[in-house]
């Protein structure tokens, strides 16, 4: 295959999960037919952008039942109300009439927190799926149905002029075109403007082995090394960072126009190249145990999990979230292991998990039927997850959690 951002030839497999089915797929009978695809990431050795090497779209990919809904996790809530206020004192503050674009804006999770602020001239969303912009709409923000790209922006441009912030969360990796997505930024934004852009961050994917972020909605898998090459060749530059802990970990970075003299580029970011430089990330060792440490890691989950099942134990999962779906559709895993996921959601509840069909029930369930074991799906939010299923303790029931280690607690 052609590296979909250099396209440069790649014939270097990074980790070749097999295949599955999509993971946000879910089935609304358990008789239902569904697709499998093969799911397998390639490294390119020009550019070290690691990406599946599938050719679905993104009308395939994210389907109108597509069920994600940011401001279901609390924690995502409170961390978004913090950046809103750090981004506004740091970037808009001092100047008037801001306008502001959030590409995958979901729910409105992250722009309701701009709507009070004294000087925002404006605020759109721009969100694929209905349902989240539905939502997004009620919360009185302007919400755009739509895949962003180039022709996007262009459009975008006429109707509404530049942009002086652009927020960007978790939605690079699910861009089928990463060049036209950053050329379209590129076209938005206003001369001293900034762009944020947060992605889960491929170097702990591969330390911590976090390989369950894999699946076909996630075309690209960042460093930092890779990422910037694409800001570079369209004359945009990373001048800061943080290291987030959102998806195992992750960076958000803070970007502007390449001439843009206000914003020198920092001495993290220097500090971070050279870090990524060390560790290898532009030789083929860095990513070559990657595959071995994943098998190793569900083997150690399944033997877990039949360990338990020997002895009669009830197993439910908590969060019908798409990793769980890489994990379970990897190990094998169907209901006679996982009894049933529960999942806060109405939307999901009655439906069934693509590949293993397992059952999603509600919470009430856990309640009813008092399981042995509950496994942490979104491991992500574990902590919060804990808090909220605090009263099963009650009857002696634990907690699995598989990432970034396998444990029981
Ligand atoms: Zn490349």
């Amino acid at each position: 295959m052609l590296c979909k951002s250099c396209k440069k030839k790649i014939n270097k497999t990074l980790i070749d999960l097999g295949s599955a089915p999509l993971s946000n797929n879910l089935l609304y009978k358990i008789e239902e037919s569904e697709n499998w695809y093969p799911l397998k990431v390639m490294i390119c050795s020009n550019c070290w952008l690691a990406q599946t090497n599938h050719n679905l779209t993104s009308s395939e990919v994210f389907n109108k039942n597509y069920p994600y809904l940011s401001s279901v996790s609390k924690s995502l809530l409170i961390n978004s109300k913090k950046y809103a206020d750090d981004v506004y004192d740091k970037f808009l503050k001092n100047k008037k009439n801001n306008k502001i674009l959030e590409i995958a804006s979901n729910d409105g999770y992250l722009l309701q927190y701009f709507k009070n602020k004294k000087f925002i001239s404006k605020i759109v969303g721009i969100e694929p799926t209905p349902e989240a912009a539905k939502i997004s709409r009620k919360k009185k923000i302007q919400t755009l149905e739509v895949f962003f790209e180039k022709k996007e922006a262009k459009k975008l441009d006429k109707k509404f002029g530049k942009f002086d912030l652009i927020i960007a969360n978790n939605v690079v990796a699910h861009i089928p075109d990463i060049n036209s997505f950053i050329q379209g930024i590129k076209k938005l934004l206003s001369k001293t403007g900034i762009v944020t852009i947060e992605f889960q961050y491929l170097v702990d994917l591969i330390n911590k082995n976090i390989f369950d972020n894999i699946y076909h909605e996630h075309y690209y898998y960042y460093s930092f090394t890779s990422f910037n090459k694409i800001l570079e060749k369209f004359n945009l530059k990373a001048f800061d960072y943080q290291k987030i802990e959102a998806q195992g970990g992750s960076l958000r970075l803070y970007i502007t126009h390449k001439n843009n003299k206000i914003y020198a580029v920092s001495n993290n970011i220097k500090k971070l190249k050279n870090l990524e430089t060390k560790i290898g990330i532009k030789k083929l060792k860095f990513y070559s145990n990657f595959f071995t440490n994943t098998v190793n890691k569900k083997n150690q989950f399944l033997s877990k999990l039949i360990e338990l099942k020997n002895k009669k134990k009830t197993i439910f999962g908590y969060g019908a979230a798409a990793k769980g779906n890489t994990m379970i559709n990897f190990c094998g895993i169907k209901n006679d292991l996982i009894d049933y996921v529960v999942d806060k959601n109405s939307y999901k509840q009655g439906k069934f998990l693509p590949g293993s069909r397992i059952p999603i029930v509600s919470e009430n369930f856990i309640r009813k039927t008092k399981p042995d074991y509950i496994v942490i799906i979104p491991w992500n939010i574990a902590e919060e997850i804990k808090k909220d299923l605090k009263y099963v303790k009650g009857w002696g029931c634990k907690f699995i959690i598989y990432q970034p280690q396998v444990k029981i607690i």
